[in-house]
């Protein structure tokens, strides 16, 4: 069924062209007639049309003009220029300016009349087919850059023209990149499609919700009253964004930092509205992702002096440059493979791989090692999930936390909220307090660390027996073990003092039910020596170095059957 619309104010053209219409297409079609330009707005505006038959002298409108509204308003429908003669030049003007075809009213008769119906409606379509790919992302549908600032470019003509603001609002999903890389790109296409989906609800007909590209999305909001509304807007996509989806059998809680900018209200150039919602954006991300920020002129300035480590850890942290390896610990008397240390490594673009010794403390300085640390977390578990669902036995998993996230009290809702996006066992998570400066023994550290055990998360003192880790620490905490620090299994075969030492925290671990595990194990010699003084576990080279995550595979299945003989 074909609904048509006539423009036309002479009648009898008008009854002439509706006889032909039955004629040619027969039942096919529904007829509506309008004398006017302003007429037909009215028909336009409730109801969809296939096709307009246009003629071009009307009485209320110059013919181009006409036709162009027509287009910008309501470009779903075809046109079909209907001319007399006299304006044939005019007709050919109308189809540049979008009209299907021209037909002269003096040559057409009902066949020629349904065939041009019909070819314009076809070509009509495969226009706006290839419209639509160019303007929209192909995957999510959304609007796709070019067409933003399109829309862009109007809506900043329309806000001036009438004293209003809009605002833009930049969002980017946190640790887009770890579910990616673990689950495969597409896995990674239906999450953002799911989230594409779910940032339409969240916005009215008159926005434009974009996909920038990657993990970015934007939405440009027209006619902004208030800066409460964007914010409620804001806080409704991350509301919806963070509903747990179910892909493939996995469940995933994902969730997003927004950036956020109103022109005119804060941000003078209209040019820098989207610049100003990234920098908003990236502020978000810095204060641990989900949550909102709008753009201030201080952003500006305090990025200004941050240290270029800085700077480049966060981008670093943005563009995925971080990676795990995985480190293997295993069970000196049944051989078995009880751990593997998350261990973090740089890809940098251009320095090559970058030792953890070289950023850590930096990040720790800085404050960046909480969002790494929960990149970290996040990442370990997804892996874990990975191996277990390609029925690989895992181990718990080891993640180094240091004390900058463990003075954090909101922590163990940092990591619950991790495992169950995840879905990984508390059981299979186990943590190591990494010794890089104190962790004070406050009420609230150790409520932190009693949640965490609660939680069923396995806790171990990092790097024990050297810097700050003391004694007091196994009386206050709630650990399950020690790992013995590198140093002291370096010449624990040479230096007497050192093999007094380790001999002695062996049997303090034992009396005080501790479970220990020695680092940095090297040599057969070591070995020996550990296992003879009731060592539970090693880590080190003798092992394997720390190694890829599909390279780990190799020791989840080793592990349980393989036996190394410790002699
Ligand atoms: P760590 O937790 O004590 O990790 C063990 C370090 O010893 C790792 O260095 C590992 O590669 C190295 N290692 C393992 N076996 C041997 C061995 O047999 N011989 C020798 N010489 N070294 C061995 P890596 O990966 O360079 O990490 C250094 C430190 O950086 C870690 O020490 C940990 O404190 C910190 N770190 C690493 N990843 C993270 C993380 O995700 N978060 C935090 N907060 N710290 C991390
Ligand atoms: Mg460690
Ligand atoms: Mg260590």
């Amino acid at each position: 069924m074909l609904n048509i619309l006539v423009i036309d104010d002479n009648m009898a053209d008008v009854r002439i062209t509706h006889e032909m219409l039955k004629e040619g297409l027969g039942t096919q079609f529904t007829f509506s007639h309008a004398s006017c330009v302003g007429e037909a707005r009215t028909y336009l505006e409730d109801q969809s049309f296939d096709m307009i038959l246009l003629d071009l002298n009307l009485p209320d409108s110059m013919a181009l003009d006409t036709l162009r509204e027509l287009r910008q308003t309501h470009a779903s429908a075809a046109t079909l220029i209907m001319s007399g003669l006299q304006d044939e030049a005019l007709a050919i003007q109308a189809v540049r300016n979008g009209a299907q075809d021209y037909l002269i009213k003096d040559h057409i008769n009902s066949h020629a009349l349904s065939r041009a119906i019909r070819y314009a409606v076809e070509r009509h379509r495969v226009q706006e087919q290839v419209t639509h790919q160019a303007h929209y992302d192909h995957l999510t549908g959304l609007a796709n850059r070019g067409l933003f600032y399109e829309r862009l470019h109007y809506a900043l003509a329309r806000c001036h023209r009438n004293d209003a603001a809009i605002a833009l609002l930049f969002l980017d999903l946190d640790h887009f990149k770890a579910i990616n890389d673990t689950f495969g790109h597409e896995y990674g296409d239906i999450v953002l499609k799911t989230v594409a989906n779910r940032l339409r609800k969240c916005i009215r007909e008159v926005d434009t919700g974009v996909r920038m590209g990657g993990d970015e999305f934007a939405v440009l909001l027209d006619e902004v009253v208030s800066v409460d509304d964007v914010g409620t807007i804001a806080q409704r996509l991350l509301n919806l964004i963070t509903q747990p989806m179910v892909i493939l059998d996995h469940e995933l809680h994902i969730t997003g930092s927004v950036g956020m900018t109103i022109y005119p209200w804060d941000c003078a150039k209209a040019q820098d509205l989207l610049k100003h919602s990234d920098t908003a954006m990236y502020r978000a991300k810095a204060q641990g992702g989900n949550n909102f920020q709008f753009y201030t002129a201080g952003m500006q300035t305090s990025s200004l002096d941050r240290t270029t480590i800085d700077v480049e850890l966060r981008r670093a942290l943005a563009k995925g440059e971080f990676l795990l390896h995985y480190q293997p610990q295993m069970d000196l008397r049944t051989q078995q493979i009880i751990g593997m240390e998350a261990l973090i490594r740089w890809q940098h673009p251009y320095q090559g791989m970058i030792s953890p010794m070289n950023f850590i403390p930096k990040a720790e300085e800085s404050g960046i090692i909480v969002p790494m640390g929960e990149w970290v977390m996040e990442t370990a578990s997804l892996q874990a999930k990975k191996w277990e669902s390609e029925g690989l036995p895992i181990p718990p998993i080891s993640v180094n936390l240091s004390a900058r996230q463990v003075h954090q009290r909101n922590l163990p809702a940092t990591i619950e909220h991790i495992l169950q996006a995840t879905q990984l066992d508390p059981q299979y998570l186990q943590v190591e307090l990494t010794e890089s400066f104190l962790i004070s023994e406050t009420p609230s550290t150790l409520a932190t660390l009693r949640d965490l055990k609660a939680m069923g998360v396995k806790i171990y003192i990092d790097d024990f027996g050297v810097g700050y880790a003391s004694l007091r620490y196994l009386k206050a905490f709630p650990l399950d073990g020690l790992k013995l620090d590198q140093s002291l299994i370096k010449d624990l075969d040479t230096d007497i003092n050192n093999a007094a030492i380790v001999k002695a925290i062996l049997a303090l671990g034992n009396t005080l039910g501790l479970k220990v595990i020695a680092e940095g194990v090297e040599t057969q010699a070591q070995v020996q020596f550990l296992s003879e003084h009731g060592c539970y576990a090693i880590q080190g080279f003798w092992v394997t170095p720390p190694i890829p995550a599909h390279e780990s595979r190799h020791w989840l299945i080793m592990g349980e059957s393989q036996s190394y003989t410790a002699a």
